[in-house]
């Protein structure tokens, strides 16, 4: 049944995007109709150790999958598509429509993770309009940005037209010739419209950002100045930039050795739709770059934001098999390192120097420009549709601030606008706009082998920063040690000794399996995991009691009944407190392309501690488990009186 109250409201709920920049996923819920919008992915912060992406909670999504009739893409950058293939493996989408780059990108992602079937793939054009559902007709507006084929998207519901702006820029001479259609925007805020929701990254910035065309001249005078090689690195989703360089590459008589499985995987799909346009002779295999003379060859490649498996980032280590830099080279960093990349990628770029190439980076450069609109070009987009009510998205909420003060500057009364978060419900009525509830925001880690639960989260910071201790115990029928308890830390800095440390955990030990011996010692046989769980509890105390840190403490224990394993009992001592709020799901096992990773994707070694160990393998951790961090914050942490354990 329909409440007048459902017939009367669209629902918009973003499950990302909002207070971040990252996951944008917005759902549109009229009656019993549910529309999707974009599903991306955030990269991890930094105390998400391990983490390779970011997922929103999508319980809400869960709970009403019998609702959702499709789903738009507005374009194929990671934060939009990023997190479609992980959902399909939960739920079935009937359609998805996109522009047709972000649809192969898209197709490729579905195939690789096996989900293809779980949906069916629609490319639309400029001014195309779809039916979703009953209640939803969708038009795709070209709009410009940093990648081609990009849409700002018209939603006529029955209360009225809601504008998402998409990701966007003014790009008044956009390099593909492909200009945004400020002409539909237009018409649109002519007829009415009753919401716009808005791109939100530069509102910050005053002015314009720049047109992309204006980085060719600064990088057109690097390659005419330039007498070796050329090796240039960017965003492979930064299809404009790379378009560029490939041009320029010709201009100069150069040929392009492309590296990067997402550079190649980008140039292939953009030359098949006819988005970057080049000679197949242009292109020079890797492995021939070397015939070429210095002055003939142009490297492209990923890795602007020092990540570390990428190929800019292995060649300034001189670790990459093909490429080593040599006196004479000029590098160009032509992307911004995004926040939180910054000490990666300036890492990179001092290895690079010490080796003699000549390094061109930085944002005086005029090598690179934003693809997100900044002030001005926000108050375009608002001056064209003239929205009744305004959402500012796609941003910190700072951005969101600023971009509700640029709306009310240009007469969008405050009262017309809310500043919502992640899982906020917002009710638009012909009158209203409001939050009327939340629904579950949190986040889903996703590691190479599928979803963290929030404890292995724990335990990774706990290792991260306060190291391990592992505490191996054997107790015969008697209640004696069948062999002294053998104590490893890794890790771990204290401010008592060693020695002591292991001195007082066996007098622990010792003390409390006297104490408990006779309580666990039934008539009908001996209760080992009680016993287990008291000496346990008795370390943890002493850790607690004596150190100044909070490392995990294994305890493994090996009794009469369990003759070929430990059974490890593991506890947190305390566990460190953790920002953000996880769930438990199935296991997804969807392969990530780690070279569009913008964050470390190392991983830690696994640490099965939830396994048995076998007794015939070594209880001594040989390899180092913890790799050292460099974050002030963690540095800060070391006691320089402290001495150093295990
Ligand atoms: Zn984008
Ligand atoms: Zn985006």
């Amino acid at each position: 049944m329909i409440t007048n109250s459902q017939k009367n409201s669209i629902k918009i709920i973003p499950l990302g995007g909002l207070h971040e920049i990252g996951k944008n996923t917005c759902i549109f819920e009229y009656d019993d109709e549910i529309l999707l919008l974009d599903a991306g992915l955030a990269f991890p912060t930094d105390e998400m150790h391990g983490i390779n992406i970011v997922l929103p909670d999508i319980t809400y999504l869960l709970e009403n999958r019998h609702k959702i009739k499709g789903m738009i893409v507005t374009h194929g950058h990671e934060d939009h598509i990023g997190g479609i293939a992980y959902h399909l493996k939960q739920f079935d989408i009937p359609i998805i429509y996109g522009p047709r780059l972000a649809m192969v990108l898209l197709r490729d992602k579905l195939e690789e993770a096996g989900v293809l079937d779980r949906t069916n793939i629609k490319t639309v054009l400029p001014r195309d309009t779809v039916r979703i559902g009953q209640h939803f007709t969708v038009e795709f507006i070209r709009n410009t940005h940093s990648i081609a084929d990009s849409f700002t998207i018209a939603i006529q519901t029955p209360l009225g037209t809601i504008i998402h702006s998409g990701d966007f820029k003014m790009d008044h001479t956009p390099v593909d010739g492909e200009k945004f259609d400020l002409q539909r925007l237009a018409e649109y805020g002519e007829k009415g419209v009753l919401c716009l929701l808005s791109d939100s990254t530069n509102a910050e910035v005053p002015g314009f950002t720049a047109s992309e065309a204006s980085v060719i001249p600064n990088l057109d005078r690097i390659f005419a100045q330039a007498t070796g090689r050329i090796m240039v690195t960017t965003f492979a989703s930064s299809v404009h930039r790379v378009n560029i360089v490939l041009q320029l590459a010709q201009k100069h008589k150069r040929k392009v050795a492309v590296v990067g499985r997402s550079m190649l995987n980008v140039i292939a799909h953009c030359r098949n739709l006819g988005y970057i346009k080049c000679p197949d002779d242009l292109f020079e295999p890797l492995k021939r770059v070397h015939s070429l003379p210095d002055e003939k060859a142009v490297i492209l490649t990923t890795g602007s934001q020092g990540e570390p498996l990428a190929a800019m980032t292995r060649i300034s280590k001189g670790e990459h098999p093909q490429i080593k830099i040599r006196r004479g080279d000029t590098i160009i960093f032509s992307a911004n390192p995004i926040p939180g990349n910054t000490i990666a990628v300036v890492n990179t770029i001092d290895r690079l120097m010490m080796q003699g190439a000549n390094v061109i980076y930085g944002r005086n450069q005029g090598i690179h420009v934003s693809g997100h609109g900044a002030q001005e070009d926000h108050k375009l987009m608002l001056a064209l549709t003239k929205p009744k009510f305004f959402l500012p998205v796609h941003g910190e909420h700072r951005m969101l601030v600023q971009h509700s003060k640029t709306a009310q500057s240009l007469g969008v009364p405050p009262e017309n606008m809310v500043i919502i978060d992640n899982g906020d419900i917002v009710e638009l009525t012909h009158n209203e706009i409001k939050v009327a509830g939340q629904v579950p925001s949190g986040i889903e880690l996703v590691d190479h082998a599928g979803i963290v639960h929030d404890v292995v989260m724990k335990e990774r910071q706990q290792l991260a920063e306060d190291g391990i201790i592992t505490v191996a115990t054997a107790i015969d029928e008697g209640g004696k040690w069948l062999v002294p308890p053998e104590i490893h830390l890794r890790g771990v800095v204290t401010g008592v000794e060693h020695s002591l440390l292991n001195k007082m955990i066996l007098r622990t030990l010792d003390k409390t399996l006297r104490d408990y011996w006779d309580q666990f010692n039934h008539e009908i046989g001996i209760d080992w995991t009680g016993l287990r769980l008291e000496l346990d509890q008795s370390l943890q105390r002493l850790m607690k009691r004596e150190l100044r840190s909070r490392p995990l403490l294994v305890f493994l224990m090996q009794s009469p009944e369990q003759k070929n394993e430990f059974a490890p009992t593991q506890s947190l001592i305390k566990p460190s407190p953790i920002r953000t709020k996880v769930k438990i799901k199935t296991s997804l096992d969807i392969p990530v392309n780690i070279t569009e990773m913008n964050q470390p994707l190392e991983m830690n070694q696994p640490l099965e501690m939830n396994q048995p160990l076998e007794m015939n393998q070594p209880l001594e951790i040989t390899q180092p488990l913890i790799k050292p961090s460099n974050s002030p914050a963690r540095r800060r942490r070391r006691r320089s009186t402290a001495s150093v354990a295990g």
